[in-house]
């Protein structure tokens, strides 16, 4: 029987499940203050810093003394940049800010290999990024991966995700988000490491704010700037089509990443409720289409929630979908949020459905969730700090995931049994 709850909003913007339960917001948004209208450093073009001197009768040189300071050193302020005469400096700070990010608390969870930062904006909004260090294996280098945050909240609303539930206070500013990069850089240098991927699997949806976020991976990439090659660097989407067709004419070589979670179409339009705006086959086409012209292998995200999405036949309509194309899966054990009734899956029901990806030749890899006692799932300290939701609100939540998805999966011959409710 269709279920009215989930029908399509033809020509809607990012259809908002949330607001139609009249159960959500489930969590008070923090009180907002004024922007600072200084525009961050890290927002301007090397052109537009060579105006800046140029203007002030200032030779090309000092602009990239403060390019070397900005992109690769230690410095905390303009003041710090001591190459630089003090009138620069002051009117540096009169113009620019030296970094947007307003304050930044840090937690460090699995032996250190885990890190978190939650950074506060000129506005008082949160946003959180993590840094995730994987020693050398074997003949495997070093790599430290930082995830980056693109908004502030999210308004796309996947029911298993600590920021969908947050709702979007706003988009990142370019700097802002770049300025989780250069956080870490700093950090990194003082441990004497390098930062070697970053991926925008922090809060938000990266393609929803797409202006800010290509031209940060710009600058993340340019060789005067950041420097991180475009290989490094992973765009990751709950499958924005114009956005991703957007970075297909750009012909980078970034790596794009889908979060697909279920190859069921009714399904999707649970977990990922931009399905009825942005359906699952236009999706996997779309990206296709970036594979074609990049020649860039697509990784596709799965959130693997015990009962839901994890059965033989979920694994069979994943591997019919992509079976053939340039494609690595990823099979990721749903990171235990509050407001939902669903648990990870087992290891045996993940290895289980990776057998049955690899047997039609899909590269395919099961991922460890990082630094569980920080919270490291995307927006999940935010969420902690926007503080806990009334128990009822949470119980309401819960019902309408349970009653979407129990629709949803009425018609599955192989499912074990319903979904557990419970925490
Ligand atoms: N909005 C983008 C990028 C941010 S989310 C997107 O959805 O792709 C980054 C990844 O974290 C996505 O693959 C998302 O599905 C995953 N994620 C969100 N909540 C999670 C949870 N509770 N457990 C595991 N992964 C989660
Ligand atoms: Fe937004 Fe991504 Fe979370 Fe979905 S998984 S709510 S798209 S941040």
């Amino acid at each position: 029987m269709p279920n009215p709850d989930h029908a399509p909003e033809p020509g809607s913007a990012v259809p908002s499940p949330n607001a139609a339960d009249g159960a959500l917001p489930l969590l008070d948004l923090p009180a907002s203050g004024p922007q600072d209208a200084r525009p961050g450093i890290s927002d301007a073009s090397p052109g537009e810093l060579l105006s800046w001197f140029a203007d002030r009768g200032e030779a090309a040189f000092r602009a990239r003394q403060l390019a070397d300071h900005v992109w690769s050193g230690r410095a905390k302020s303009f003041d710090d940049i001591h190459t630089l005469p003090g009138p620069l400096r002051e009117a540096l700070e009169a113009t620019y800010r030296f970094c947007t990010l307003t304050g930044t608390e840090r937690r460090s969870a699995d032996g250190g290999l885990t890190d978190k930062a939650l950074h506060t904006l000129d506005d008082g909004r949160v946003v959180e990024s993590v840094l995730m260090r994987y020693p050398a294996r074997g003949s495997r280098r070093e790599r430290t991966t930082l995830c980056i945050s693109s908004q502030a909240g999210c308004a796309v609303g996947c029911p298993f995700c600590a920021t969908g539930e947050l709702g979007l206070w706003r988009d990142l500013r370019t700097s802002e988000i770049i300025d989780q990069a250069r956080f870490w850089r700093n950090e990194l240098a003082g441990e004497g490491r390098r930062l070697t991927n970053i991926v925008f699997m922090g809060m938000g949806e990266p393609l929803l704010n797409p202006d800010a976020v290509l031209a940060a991976c710009g600058a993340l990439s340019d060789g005067t700037r950041f420097g991180l090659g475009q290989r490094h660097i992973t765009v990751s989407t709950a499958g924005v089509i114009p956005g991703i067709e957007r970075l297909t004419d750009l012909r980078r070589q970034y790596k794009l990443a889908i979060s697909l979670h279920t190859a069921r179409p009714d399904l999707r339009d649970v977990l990922v409720p931009l399905n009825r705006k942005y359906p699952l086959e236009g999706v996997v086409a779309a990206a296709t289409d970036y594979a074609d012209a990049t020649g860039r292998r697509i990784t596709y995200e799965m959130v693997m929630i015990d009962r839901i999405n994890d059965t033989p036949a979920d694994a069979r309509a994943t591997a019919e979908l992509l079976r053939g194309r340039l494609a690595h899966v990823n099979l990721i054990p749903m990171n235990p949020v509050a407001h939902t009734p669903w648990r990870p899956s087992s290891p045996e029901r993940v290895e289980a459905y990776a057998a049955t990806l690899r047997a039609v030749g899909l590269h395919t890899t099961v991922r460890r969730n990082r630094g569980l006692d920080i919270g490291a799932a995307c927006g999940q300290l935010a969420a902690q700090m926007a503080g806990e939701p009334a128990p009822a609100a949470v119980q309401r939540r819960r019902d309408v995931i349970e009653r979407r998805s129990a629709a949803a999966l009425i018609d599955i011959p192989d499912r074990p049994a319903q979904p557990r409710s419970g925490a």
